[in-house]
């Protein structure tokens, strides 16, 4: 994987990190009153935070999971482990990283994930 692929995702990564974060804030009143005290010019801290991402947990699942697979996904970058399949361990194809820059699983993984298999939490 080239690094300006990885520097192509990391970009996607932090942007839809922020803007998953800026609804949050925007349609929680009570989320907007947590972040009021705090310096949010680093929105990946909030997602990076435990009790913040327990407490958005609250207000909505769904996207407190996507928040989670970007941190991951970020992670991942780091440590060289990005586009690899969580479960089967072969390459993600960039297209579908393109299409989901957090993307933990390949297709065939993901589709057997859907389709009623046992989940894996990633
Ligand atoms: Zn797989």
């Amino acid at each position: 994987m080239d690094a300006a692929f990885i520097e192509e995702m990391e970009g996607e990564l932090t942007s839809l990190q922020g803007e998953i974060l800026k609804n949050f804030i925007a349609e929680n009143e009570d989320f907007k009153k947590l972040v009021s005290g705090m310096d949010i010019k680093d929105l990946g801290d909030i997602a990076a935070d435990d009790i913040m991402c327990r407490k958005m947990e609250a207000l909505n699942q769904h996207e407190t999971n996507r928040l989670r697979s970007i941190e991951s996904a970020l992670a991942r970058l780091k440590n060289g482990r990005y586009g690899i399949c969580l479960r089967c361990g072969k390459k993600i194809p960039v297209d579908r990283l393109r299409a989901i820059p957090y993307a933990v699983l390949c297709i065939e993984c993901k589709s057997g994930e859907e389709s009623g298999g046992k989940k894996q939490h990633a």
